[in-house]
């Protein structure tokens, strides 16, 4: 395994591989489960697999965990090496120095959930992933549904931007008891980290009470009086079509549930299909 630390150390890497499918996962590092899941998922569909690790300090706000969150390089080299990974790429920086000074601009999917108390965060995102795909000039780019809208977005950058690459979304990875895997979870105590796993029960909660043509709100009370009771005041809980993200008002088979919540200091956030089991490849963001 290669452990780029610069882009010219990269490139180099990649002079030797032109002529294979290379497969980018792009990640901050921290790997668990749910990142493991996406490099098998990119090794099952490309030759060359590269695992970006690099804390994009562009996507956190000014009163958010840049400087906190957590970095354990070799610990994650030495997860993308059992794995099977062929080049990591663990820049020190990807900016010019100053800053950087030419970005992109997200202007649809991203007012509201998220988006709507992190301004310029997917901004950010957009630009640190667009840097990376000309960087690697992958063939496939593999995300998490855990980042929805993340995925929604960066799905809807390479359509609006013609960017040659294939985005494949992958699974949330939970752990045993439901809470959705998370770089951020080490953050939490053990009262904590009880606390956290009701978001998850929410979610379950409001699957068990649905029907098509319901109404969301309906569905939306299921879950809100159940956090309630567990002093969990999410940011937000919302039935969203998940494809366009729009409010859906009556529920539909494409109806997705968002929840974000801070649990002490710890921000964390959980999707679901209302539907598992009727999901299509309509509801692809
Ligand atoms: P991060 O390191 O948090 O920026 O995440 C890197 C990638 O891993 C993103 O595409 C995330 O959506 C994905 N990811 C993070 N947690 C999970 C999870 N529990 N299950 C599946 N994918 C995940």
């Amino acid at each position: 395994m290669i452990i780029a630390d610069h882009p010219t150390a990269l490139r180099q890497y990649l002079a030797g591989v032109k002529q294979k499918r290379i497969a980018l996962v792009p990640t901050m590092g921290c790997l668990h489960a749910g990142h493991i899941s996406l490099i098998h998922k990119a090794k099952c569909l490309a030759d060359i697999v590269v695992v970006s690790i690099y804390v994009n300090p562009l996507q956190f706000g000014a009163n958010e965990d840049l400087d906190n969150y957590p970095r354990v390089f070799e610990d994650d080299a030495a997860i993308c090496k059992a794995e099977g990974v062929d080049c990591v790429f663990h820049p020190h920086d990807l900016y010019p120095e100053g800053g950087a000074k030419i970005t992109l601009k997200v202007h649809a999917l991203d007012n509201m959930l998220c988006g709507a108390s992190r301004s310029g965060h997917f901004d950010g995102v957009v630009t640190v992933v667009s840097i990376l795909f000309n960087l690697v000039q992958p063939n496939i780019a593999v995300f998490g549904e855990k980042d929805w809208q993340q995925l929604a977005i960066i799905r809807r950058m390479v359509s609006d931007l013609h960017m040659p690459v294939e985005i494949i979304r992958s699974e949330i990875v939970r752990e045993p008891d439901g809470l959705a895997m998370s770089s951020r979870n080490r953050y939490l105590s053990p009262a904590e980290r009880q606390k956290a796993l009701r978001l998850s029960q929410a979610l379950y909660l409001m699957q068990n009470d649905i029907n098509i043509g319901g109404k969301a709100i309906n569905i939306i009370d299921v879950g809100m009086d159940n956090l309630k009771k567990h002093q969990v005041s999410p940011e937000y809980l919302e039935i969203r079509h998940a494809l366009t993200l729009k409010p859906e008002n009556t529920i539909t088979s494409q109806s997705r549930i968002f929840i974000a919540a801070k649990i002490g200091n710890t921000r964390l956030i959980d999707n679901a299909a209302l539907f598992p089991q009727t999901m299509t490849n309509e509801a692809t963001p």
